[in-house]
């Protein structure tokens, strides 16, 4: 396959708190392989591409991103506290893109108004927790006050990355008579420090529901034992394993993406060992903007019409009776 050399403009950042947490070299530790570039890997393939998941082209308004009828991505920063090597979108945030102005806040704010259809908004970025408590304050107050949102959700590194900035300030902007979900981003155990937990415990007690999202990354967490770990951990912690992504077709990243078919083995050997309340959902987000798609190993095999094997998590077949 022909590769060219990745143009490497993405921003170096780290925190003090990931600092800590790394405990071996840039080559081989998991938390410094997501941040630590590893240049001499990161060729630009021809199948990868500068908006992977097409939010440009469901985009109605600047801000917004309109996928799904009932929810929208409300991109309110573009600034992260740490910059992830795999980043899916890598090429729009970061030093050098463009912050949004207060116009274009009220624009995506008059959207959502407008729209009685939207029922979620997703607060992301970047990274939402990056603006000041009065910032993120006052956008909720609006998503709020709006009576078709329900919910509210917000995808965050901050809490593992920097949970310094979970402050009792922030916390008090994020308590609210409507459900505020917050979804971490967190790929390995070894993110989870006496910090981190205190952050996630004090997002918990002020009413947040918490969810995780990891990404399958290759050489970082792409085995059973390690997300077991990882999925067992946030549990305990009241946080909801949700999504673990296969990694998106972002510029320069292919050495973290393993195959589709290595991802539903390791989901495979998670069934069964690992308690349900601590699964994510395996997902794709389909090239250039067709949504997300679990998946989830199939363990259905239609025989004959109608009449079905099942396979159950050891990996045995049973019959399942066709319907009268
Ligand atoms: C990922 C995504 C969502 C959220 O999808 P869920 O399956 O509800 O988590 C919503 N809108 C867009 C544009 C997305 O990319
Ligand atoms: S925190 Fe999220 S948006 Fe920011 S660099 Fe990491 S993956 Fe990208």
């Amino acid at each position: 396959m022909s590769k060219t050399l990745a143009k490497q403009k993405q921003a170096v950042r780290i925190t003090k708190a990931v600092r800590d947490s790394i405990k071996g070299p840039a080559s081989s530790d998991p938390v410094a392989k997501q941040y630590i570039p590893q240049d001499a890997k990161a060729y630009v393939l021809p199948v990868e591409r500068r908006d992977p998941i097409g939010d440009d082209v469901h985009t109605p308004v600047t801000g917004i991103v309109h996928r799904y009828p009932d929810r929208v991505l409300f991109k309110v920063a573009n600034v992260c506290a740490v910059y992830c090597r795999y980043c899916f979108r890598k090429e729009m945030i970061g030093p050098g893109t463009k912050t949004l102005s207060q116009d274009e806040i009220d624009g995506a704010l008059q959207y959502i108004r407008s729209h009685s259809d939207i029922w979620e908004v997703i607060l992301t970025g970047g990274d939402p927790l990056i603006l000041s408590p009065r910032q993120l304050s006052a956008i909720i107050d609006n998503l709020c006050s709006i009576e078709h949102v329900q919910v509210v959700r917000i995808h965050t590194r901050v809490p593992i990355a920097d949970p310094e900035r979970i402050t009792e300030e922030l916390c008090k902007a994020l308590k609210r008579d409507k459900a505020i979900y917050v979804a971490v981003h967190i790929n390995h155990a070894q993110e989870i420090t006496v910090d981190v937990k205190r952050a996630l415990n004090d997002l918990h007690a002020a009413g947040c529901i918490l969810l995780s999202q990891s990404v399958l990354l290759k050489g970082v967490n792409d085995d059973a034992g390690t997300l077991e770990d990882l999925f067992r951990q946030l549990t305990a912690l009241r946080v909801k394993p949700y999504y673990l992504h296969h990694p998106d077709l972002a510029p320069g990243t292919s050495h973290f993406r393993g195959s589709i078919k290595k991802g539903q083995r390791i989901m495979k050997e998670l069934l069964g060992r690992l308690s349900g309340i601590a699964q994510p959902t395996y997902m794709l987000d389909i090239p250039d903007g067709y949504g997300k798609v679990p998946l989830t190993p199939c363990y259905l095999n239609e025989i004959d019409d109608n009449e079905f094997m099942v396979e159950d998590y050891q990996g045995c077949k049973h019959s399942y009776p066709p319907k009268d």
